[in-house]
C-alpha cells in the first residue's frame, strides 16, 4: 500500500489546475510510510486526486506522475510516457530532420512531457539522461528500458549533476549506463552546421539545444553585418552568424575552455571563413564597456547570458544584471541594428524581462521594435498547465 500524503484545506487548487508541483507548506500530514522516490497517493478532503513521487527534503514535496488516482506507477507508465514524448516530437515537421542520425533533439523535457525532475537529450546514437528529482532517481532503471526501446539510440549516459540533485537530497551521479564510451564526442548537425558535444563536462547535457531555432534564426539576419556574440559558449550562435554571411563575429565568453571547444566547433565546418571570426576571453559585462570606450559599434548583438536568477528569490539582483548588458548593447549597437537578447532564468518571467529590456534601451536613448519574441524550440514543450517550462525567453529587437 501507499503512504498518503494529506493536503492542507485549500492546497488541492493546483492540481485541479493540474499544476504537478506540490509544495512543502500544502502538506497537511504524510499517513503510512514513504521514502524518498516513493510513489504517494496524494489525498484531499477525504478524496484520492493524483499519484505523486514524495521527496521529503526538497520544498516540491512531492511531483505528480498521474492525476489519474487509479493509475499504476510501473515500468509500463514510464515505457508509455516516454514513447509518448517522442511520439509527439515525430508528429512536428519541423522536428523531423533533428530525428536524423547526426543530429541532436531533446527527446523529454521533465515536467512538460508528464516526467517531472527527468531530461533525456539525444546526440546521434547517444542519449544523455538527467534525474533531477527523487522520483526520476526510483526509476531509473525504468527511464533506460524505454529509451533503449523507443529512442534509437546505442548508448545512454548519465549526467546527473545539476545543482538542484542537492535541494531533493541527491549526490551526483554521472556514468554510462548503457553500452560503452564511443570513441569520440558525438558529433551533431544543426540547420548544415556541425558541433562537437561534450557529454561528460559540457553545461547541462553537454549543449544548449533548446537554441537551435533562434541560431538558425540569427543567421538569416546578419549578412554583410558586424555582429558581437556575447556568451558564447562553444560557438552555436557564431557559427550561425558565419554562416549567415556576417562580415564579421566577436565573441566573447568568460570560459578558456568554451573557446577552445568553439574554436574546434569552427573548424568542423571548413566551409565557414574562419577569418571573420575573432574570440576574446572575457566576462562580457567589463568587455561591452571596453568596446564602447573604444568607439566599436555592431549591427548585430547576441546575448545569451547564464542563469542569473535560479528562482524568484535571487530576481532583483538579477534584473540589474540583465539590465546592465542589454543597456551596454544598445549603446554599442549602429542605428538600424539587432539586439538579440535572452534570459533562461525560472526566476524572471516574459513579462518581467521584457520590462527590463524596455528599461535598457530607453536608458541607452534609443527605441527599439520587437521583431520576434523567441523561446525554446519545440522539443522543449511547455505544459500550458505548467508555465515554469516556459524558462527561456528571448527578442529579437530591431533599434532605431
Ligand atoms: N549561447 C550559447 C550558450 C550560452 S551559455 C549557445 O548557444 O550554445 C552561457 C555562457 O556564458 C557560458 O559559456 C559561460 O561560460 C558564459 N559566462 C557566464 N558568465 C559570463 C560572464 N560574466 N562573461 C562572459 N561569459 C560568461
Amino acid at each position: 500500500m501507499s503512504a498518503r500524503l494529506i493536503l492542507a484545506p485549500g492546497k488541492e487548487r493546483s492540481l485541479h489546475r493540474r499544476h504537478p508541483w506540490l509544495f512543502a507548506g500544502a502538506v497537511k500530514a504524510i499517513e503510512g510510510r514513504a521514502r524518498s522516490g516513493d510513489t504517494v497517493d496524494v489525498v484531499a478532503g477525504g478524496k484520492l486526486l493524483a499519484r505523486a513521487a514524495y521527496s521529503p527534503s526538497s520544498q516540491i514535496r512531492a511531483r505528480v506522475w498521474s492525476f489519474d488516482p487509479g493509475r499504476s506507477i510501473d515500468d509500463t507508465f514510464f515505457r508509455q510516457r516516454v514513447a509518448a514524448a517522442i511520439e509527439r516530437r515525430r508528429a512536428l515537421p519541423e522536428l523531423a530532420g533533428e530525428f536524423a542520425p547526426g543530429h541532436g533533439l531533446r527527446l523529454i523535457h521533465g515536467e512538460s512531457d508528464g516526467l517531472p525532475g527527468i531530461v533525456a537529450d539525444r546526440y546521434d546514437d547517444t542519449v544523455v539522461l538527467q534525474l533531477n528529482s527523487a522520483g526520476g532517481e526510483r526509476w531509473r532503471t525504468a527511464l533506460v528500458g524505454a529509451l533503449l526501446r523507443f529512442a534509437d539510440c546505442r548508448r545512454i549516459y548519465e549526467r546527473s549533476d545539476a545543482d538542484t540533485r542537492r535541494l531533493e537530497g541527491l549526490a551526483a551521479r554521472t556514468g554510462w549506463l548503457h553500452g560503452e564510451a564511443p570513441a569520440g564526442e558525438p558529433i551533431i548537425e544543426e540547420h548544415g552546421i556541425r558541433m562537437a558535444v561534450d557529454i561528460v563536462g559540457g553545461h547541462k547535457t553537454g549543449f544548449y539545444l533548446d537554441q537551435r531555432a533562434n541560431r538558425h534564426l540569427l543567421a538569416g539576419h546578419v549578412s554583410g553585418r558586424r555582429v558581437l556574440n556575447g556568451f558564447c559558449y562553444t560557438g552555436g550562435f557564431t557559427l550561425h552568424a558565419l554562416a549567415g554571411g556576417a562580415r564579421e563575429v566577436l565573441s566573447i565568453d568568460s570560459s578558456a575552455p568554451a573557446l577552445a571547444r568553439a574554436e574546434a566547433n569552427l573548424a568542423l565546418n571548413p566551409a565557414l571563413d574562419a577569418s571573420r571570426a575573432h574570440w576574446r576571453c572575457a566576462n562580457v559585462f567589463d568587455e561591452l564597456r571596453a568596446l564602447k570606450a573604444a568607439g566599436e559599434r555592431f549591427d548585430v548583438i547576441v546575448l545569451d547570458p547564464p542563469k542569473f536568477a535560479p528562482s524568484v528569490g535571487h530576481a532583483k539582483a538579477a534584473a540589474r544584471a540583465y539590465k546592465d548588458i542589454n543597456l551596454l548593447a544598445c549603446r554599442l549597437l549602429t542605428p538600424g541594428g539587432l539586439l538579440m537578447t535572452y534570459s533562461c532564468s525560472g526566476g524572471i518571467d516574459a513579462v518581467l524581462f521584457r520590462r527590463i529590456v524596455a528599461e535598457a534601451a530607453c536608458a541607452a536613448g534609443r527605441d527599439a521594435r520587437i521583431v520576434r519574441q523567441l523561446a525554446a524550440g519545440a522539443d522543449h514543450p511547455i505544459d500550458l498547465a505548467f508555465p515554469e517550462g516556459e524558462y527561456l525567453k528571448g527578442l529579437l529587437l530591431q533599434l532605431d
